[in-house]
């Protein structure tokens, strides 16, 4: 009998594109298959097999993600013009990572994943901060006009015949100009805070969340008031027996907040906040590839994957059988999470432990100087040179540390 950690459920495994294809086999074979009987339910969404089956595959993987609760997914191509050339597409498919978003209703959380050795350009950020963009509307879904000199702008709203109930002028226009029609709606609202209520129970982090709602009176309040609705209702009590608690304020408020902070923090944001915060959280914490990101859906369904693209320009070196240093770390920890929240949803503890010793080992290899070459000029830790490991030398020494 194999002593390798069994599983009961099977997990929803997602494979991808690229370089990240390459290092998603290399990791399940040097990390994973050793030491745990994988039980996956596979679904390829590498772009040919996306083509091939006319994007249905990556339906199928989201609704089984539905099912069964916990996915792993690699990075995979949106495709834009150029990649329709280059892969004969029959069309230029979706986002994939839109397609499952829109089945499950989740809201994404990244977190930067810490060693030392590699200082955040902010210093005094000494935990991860963990940033939740809310993923629905606003100017993500607007509507845009160029007005004209004399023209004038409404909001109308009709009633479901197309009688019209409501009509405010925005602008008489003296001058040529532009404007604007943005929207939300409350149900999506109300799921991404119950999201960041839970991901912060759960990681026993505060919630922090900034909208503008001094300026904003309908629009942003309504954010606040969902927000503050919902923890009063049914997260107050949970939060303060976990020793956690939720601040809304404004978002300047927060930015200010953010920087001065030593992290440890989840920071809901909303869309348009999300996106720029994002890149900015992610740069000062060092690498694209040391940033993990889950999915989590209101019904607590979780997929796991990392924040990065599938690493184009490195596949096409591995392609000439060019060495490539590509940094597999927020991969690894996709696989990690997705395990650790299989075993805790099975009652299978051993499997968590493996994913948390997987982790542990991943930092210790870093920080004791071996590393890829996107985290080199990076490091600095007393008495110690990094050394740069090609993208499976990286993995190989991980494993040795398991
Ligand atoms: P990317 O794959 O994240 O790579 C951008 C650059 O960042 C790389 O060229 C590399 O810089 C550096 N980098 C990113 N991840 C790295 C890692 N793990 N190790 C070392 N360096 C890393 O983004 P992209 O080039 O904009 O997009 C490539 C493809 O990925 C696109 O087809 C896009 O659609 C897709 N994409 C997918 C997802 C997803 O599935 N979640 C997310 C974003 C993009 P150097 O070249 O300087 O080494
Ligand atoms: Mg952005």
């Amino acid at each position: 009998m194999s002593d390798k950690i069994r599983m009961t459920t099977p997990l929803v495994e997602m494979d991808g594109d690229e370089m990240t294809r390459i290092l998603w086999k290399w990791i399940k074979e040097i990390l994973i298959e050793p030491y745990v009987d994988l039980k996956t339910e596979y679904y390829d969404l590498g772009l040919p097999e996306r083509d091939k089956t006319d994007d249905k595959v990556t339906e199928d993987a989201a609704y089984a993600a539905k099912k069964y609760g916990v996915a792993v997914k690699c990075a995979t191509i949106t495709p834009n013009a150029q990649r329709v050339e280059e892969y004969k597409l029959k069309q230029m498919w979706k986002s994939p990572n839109g397609t499952i978003r829109r089945i499950l209703d989740g809201t994404v959380f990244r977190a930067p994943i810490i060693v030392k050795g590699i200082t955040p350009y902010v210093p005094g950020w000494k935990q991860p901060i963990v940033l939740a963009r809310h993923a629905y509307g606003d100017i993500y879904n607007s509507v845009e006009a160029r007005v004209s000199a004399g023209q004038s702008a409404y909001i109308t709203i009709c009633d479901k015949d197309g009688n019209e109930v409501s009509r405010r002028l925005i602008k008489q226009f003296s001058g040529d100009g532009i404007v604007q029609g943005v929207h939300n709606l409350d149900k999506s609202i109300r799921s991404f805070a119950v999201s960041c209520f839970n991901y912060a129970l759960e990681n026993k982090i505060p919630l922090w969340f900034g909208a503008k709602d001094t300026i904003s009176k309908t629009y942003d309040h309504r954010f606040k008031d969902i927000f503050n609705d919902i923890y009063e209702r049914d997260y107050k009590e949970k939060f303060e027996e976990a020793g956690i608690y939720f601040m809304y304020t404004l978002i300047d408020d927060i930015v200010a907040r953010i920087v001065r902070s030593e992290g440890g923090v989840l920071w809901a944001c909303k869309n348009y906040d999300g996106d720029v915060m994002s890149d900015m959280v992610a740069t000062a914490y060092g690498s694209l590839g040391m940033m993990s990101s889950v999915l989590v859906s209101p019904e607590g369904n979780y997929e796991y994957e990392a924040a990065h693209g599938t690493v184009t320009r490195h596949y096409y070196k591995y392609l000439k059988g060019e060495e490539t240093s590509t940094n597999s770390v927020a991969t690894i920890w996709a696989w990690t999470g997705a395990l650790c929240k299989r075993g805790e949803l099975d009652g299978i503890p051993e499997l968590c432990e493996f994913a948390k010793n997987v982790e542990r080992a991943v930092i210790e290899t870093i920080e004791s100087g071996e590393m890829t070459g996107d985290l080199i000029p990076l490091f600095k830790r007393d008495g110690i040179t990094p050394k740069k490991l090609e993208s499976r030398e990286f993995l190989q020494a991980v494993a040795s540390r398991i």
